[in-house]
């Protein structure tokens, strides 16, 4: 029960496993004793329409709805699409995680999927189900450019720790960038000269109406023939149908798909089995938990210090 004048407590909301959620809640508990993290499941409907802040991890609209108090709710993810897009009338703010350690992990994988195409494992493992011995044209990196679609918190690390490996690294965002060792472009004309100049092409951009389907027929026509695409930001940046035909004809060489239109990715869809796709689930930058944590106390706190919000997602915007 709470006294009158006590603090709600901070409600953990998650569509995640109840372990998962209860680790967190654990966590933030043991990192801020000052405040009372509850899971979503252990407060009644009285203490959720109280609750000012939420630390939330994919939930739903459904759990969202009884929360009719909220200021602003943290996300333990750095991708915000599906709560931004099932808040639109919401008034509370959104803050993304934005982590460094999780910008570390994606430029990781950034790099191991770069060189897993750039060192042609996909063709060597393929040779290795035909008992075929031979050897394919070894290329230095410097002989490779790798194209960035977002240069934010994950495409900038990314972009990064690709030019520290050697390779010729450009990128492309909304806005004009300057990013020492990178070449940075914007708008359509940029696009289109990133498309061009491509080996391997990565997508990091958020899902926003204007980034839907931005990889479609004309866009990936115009990528340069035998380039190959990594998706790490969401499934329909691409348009699946048109990527299909691209990878048919073999104008695309191959495309690492760590994220779906729809998640699990169906089991009757055709990129299961096609040679020139590889299937990742959802695996390529996960949140780190205890660094989240950090990040989200920190937060917490300069709310409670001063009344300041973590930068949060401009709604217009959609990121
Ligand atoms: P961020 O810091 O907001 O960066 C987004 C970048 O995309 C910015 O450079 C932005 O340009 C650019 N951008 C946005 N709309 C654009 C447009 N219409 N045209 C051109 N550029 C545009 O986001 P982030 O933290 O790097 O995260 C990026 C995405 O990664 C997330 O939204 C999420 O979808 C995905 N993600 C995936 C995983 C995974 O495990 N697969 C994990 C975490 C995140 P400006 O800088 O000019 O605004």
């Amino acid at each position: 029960m709470n006294l009158p004048n006590a603090k709600p407590p901070i409600a953990v909301i998650g569509s995640i496993s109840e372990c998962e959620l209860d680790a967190y809640v654990s966590l933030l508990n043991q990192g801020l004793p000052s405040e009372r993290f509850v899971s979503e499941s252990n407060l009644n409907d009285e203490q959720k329409a109280h609750c000012d802040i939420a630390i939330v991890a994919n939930p739903s609209a459904e759990q969202l709805s009884k929360f009719t108090s909220l200021i602003w709710v943290h996300s333990l993810w750095a991708g915000v699409e599906k709560l931004s897009s099932q808040c639109t009338n919401s008034t509370f703010k959104i803050v993304r995680l934005v982590d460094p350690s999780l910008s570390k992990v994606m430029s990781e994988a950034a790099l191991a999927w770069t060189l897993y195409l750039h060192r042609n494992m996909p063709a060597y493992a393929k040779q290795q189900t035909q008992r075929v011995w031979s050897s394919l044209p070894y290329c230095p990196p410097e002989s490779k450019t790798i194209g960035i679609l977002g240069i934010g918190e994950l495409g900038k690390a990314s972009a990064l720790r690709l030019a520290e490996n050697g390779f010729k690294v450009i990128g492309w965002s909304r806005h004009e960038k300057a990013i020492s060792g990178i070449h940075c472009y914007h708008g359509q004309a940029g696009l289109d000269l990133v498309l061009k100049s491509t080996d391997i092409l990565i997508s990091l951009l958020p899902l926003t109406p204007s980034t839907h389907h931005v990889l479609g027929r004309k866009n990936l026509a115009k990528m340069q023939k035998n380039s190959a695409i990594i998706n790490f930001s969401r499934g329909p940046i691409i348009d699946a149908e048109a990527l299909l035909n691209q990878l048919d004809s073999g104008h695309i060489s191959h495309a690492v798909l760590d994220v779906f239109d729809e998640e699990p990715l169906a089991q009757t869809s055709p990129l299961w089995e096609h040679e020139h796709v590889t299937v990742l689930p959802h695996i390529s930058a996960p949140t780190q938990r205890e660094s989240a944590c950090n990040i989200v106390i920190n937060n917490i706190k300069m709310y409670r210090q001063n009344g300041t919000i973590a930068p949060h997602i401009d709604t217009n915007r959609g990121y």
